[in-house]
């Protein structure tokens, strides 16, 4: 049975060289050694991944929450701000910490035993869950050895910085089953998941996704942001690509083998259950068996598109599902065809599945979503604005002669998205954590209320500055602390932001009962005060406006 010490040390060597190629050694000749089950639990713990891709466990465990169990297993929690400056990254400053404990224990984890506590600790709930989870670590962190309560740590928060990367990974499954890196990308393209892969190479679990035959799913294929749809003539060139409404609700994928259908999310998880609708509508198809990819939105009684945050609904609940489907009715948008009747398409260029795509869903009376093959500018520019005018999100551009690259964000397809922003107030910053533990850097951006003066928070975000636009964000912020508790600064309210987001959604938390959607920092207004900044009115109005509209917030 491979230690978890093992593990951590293999880790922990890593980090200290800048080879490539001992890397991949290391790693290979590592997970060679051990048993096929082990070597697919480290394969994923190794690039910072608890769980395999498309397995629905979450820990839910911040990193403050393991700050707060390590320090208290020592007695520290008053040393937090020394400790966290002095380290480097955040398992740093865990393996600090349990220097501390005086009696370092003997190594006595397994990789399989972490696997299965976390696994344990992921499935709790009800009663009390939140300090039963952390009980459950409390056990783990306290017969860990230091350096094992460092990775332990990392994978916790999922961030290994040992300069392991997916795609060094991959070369170092390729080295421990001495098959040729071709290969093995392509496998794992199909199969998405690490662990699996590694699994399959060591002969443990079948290939799936290859044979049709056996449904599984694929990794979807992703997409590059650009700016404009003039981009897209650019780098494709006219009458090479072609433009989709960017339907903003769940990526799903479907597959019909025989008498059975199933649906797969974007991360791969099953999601059958929650769309029987759907499993009914591909019972249309007769003799086709496709595998579909497309998005699902929800829709009011009259077919116009609603808000993700009320398609969300149909997910989370299972047990009641026949009540959800009369109540939040669904519509199905197909963009892509990449099986048929057995064979993969990836392979063939978008043209052609496009053009099998629409035989296939007229065959169904399945809908497909809006597209245009653009001559002109013009042309693509109208296309845009009608879609951005009827709710949608923006517009993909697709190259005619794009491949079907699953999990691939590659230059076929392109994301082109309507932006909104708001110029909103810093009101508090809470400390970072890891890279980030000198700085500020996730704010609390407030807008202003309907009496004067008055703040309402309306959101959180932690995207947009450079480091250097942390470190001095941070110095500006500290000279306007008014008081701080559990790592969060309350500021006066002076720094306004323009923050780009996408949509406003409902959201009991927040004081404005609305809150912003991926909210990022564009620009710092440091032209505008506090009392220019935009209203909670304003935002109102926005989200009443807003063409695919969520329930009203009120
Ligand atoms: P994003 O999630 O912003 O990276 O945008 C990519 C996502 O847009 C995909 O994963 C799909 O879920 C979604 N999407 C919406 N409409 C389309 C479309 N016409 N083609 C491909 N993806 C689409």
């Amino acid at each position: 049975m491979a230690s978890f010490n093992d593990l951590a040390e293999v880790a922990q060597s890593i980090s200290q060289t800048q080879s490539r190629l001992q890397i991949v050694q290391a790693v290979g000749n590592f997970l060679a050694r051990l048993d096929p089950a082990q070597a697919e639990i480290a394969a994923r713990f190794l690039i910072g991944r608890p769980f395999a891709q498309g397995d629905e466990s979450r820990l839910n465990v911040s990193g403050r929450a393991i700050w707060k169990i390590t320090s208290e297993m020592v007695a520290a929690q008053d040393r937090g701000e020394d400790l966290f400056a002095a380290a480097v990254d955040f398992g740093e400053v865990v393996e600090t910490l349990m220097r501390l404990r005086g009696v370092e224990p003997e190594p006595t984890l397994t990789i399989s035993g972490v696997g299965a506590a976390l696994s344990k600790i992921a499935s709790i709930e009800g009663r009390a869950s939140r300090q039963r989870k952390l009980n459950g670590l409390h056990d783990l962190f306290e017969r860990a050895s230091n350096l094992e309560a460092k990775y332990l740590a990392k994978i916790l928060i999922g961030e290994m910085r040992h300069g392991m990367s997916e795609g060094l990974m991959l070369e170092a499954v390729a080295a421990m089953a001495q098959r040729p890196i071709g290969e093995v990308r392509r496998s794992f393209m199909l199969e998405g998941d690490l662990g699996r892969l590694v699994a399959i190479l060591r002969g443990v679990a079948p290939a799936g996704a290859g044979s049709v035959g056996s449904i599984k799913p694929l990794r979807p294929m992703l997409a590059q942001p650009a700016a404009e749809v003039a981009d897209a003539f650019a780098i494709f060139g006219a009458g090479n690509f072609a433009l989709e409404h960017k339907v903003d609700g769940a990526r799903v994928q479907i597959h019909r083998v025989g008498n059975q259908v199933r649906i797969f999310s974007r991360r791969m998880n099953e999601i059958t259950p929650s769309l029987p609708e759907v499993v009914e509508w591909m019972e249309r198809l007769g003799e086709h068996y496709p595998i579909f990819d497309g998005e699902i939105i929800a829709v009011d009684g009259s077919g116009r598109p609603l808000a993700f945050q009320e398609l969300m609904r149909r997910f989370r609940r299972i047990r009641e599902i026949a009540r959800l489907r009369s109540e939040q009715p669904v519509r199905l948008l197909l963009f892509d065809l990449i099986g048929l009747d057995g064979d993969l398409l990836i392979d063939r260029p978008y043209r052609e599945r496009i053009e099998r795509l629409g035989e296939v869903a007229r065959a169904g009376d399945l809908e497909t979503v809006d597209r245009l093959l653009p001559t002109s500018l013009a042309d693509a520019e109208q296309f845009f604005k009608s879609a951005v005018a009827s709710g949608y999100e923006g517009v993909m551009a697709k190259s005619l002669d794009s491949l079907y690259q699953p999990g691939g964000r590659g230059r076929g397809w392109l994301k082109i998205k309507h932006v909104r922003t708001l110029d909103l107030v810093i009101v508090a910053a809470d400390w970072g954590y890891g890279r980030r533990h000198e700085w500020l850097s996730n704010y609390h951006l407030a807008a202003r209320g309907d009496r004067p003066g008055e703040l309402l928070e309306v959101g959180k975000t932690f995207k947009g500055l450079t480091d250097e636009q942390f470190a001095e964000m941070t110095r500006r912020l500290e000279g306007l602390k008014t008081s701080e508790a559990l790592g969060t600064v309350r500021v006066k309210p002076e720094v306004v932001v323009e923050v780009a987001y996408n949509d406003i959604q409902r959201s009991p938390q927040y004081e404005g009962r609305m809150a912003l959607r991926f909210a990022r920092i564009l620009r710092i207004r440091d032209d505008k005060s506090a009392e220019e900044a935009d209203t909670i009115e304003t935002m109102r109005r926005e989200f009443e406006s807003q063409p695919i509209r969520p329930r009203s917030p009120r």
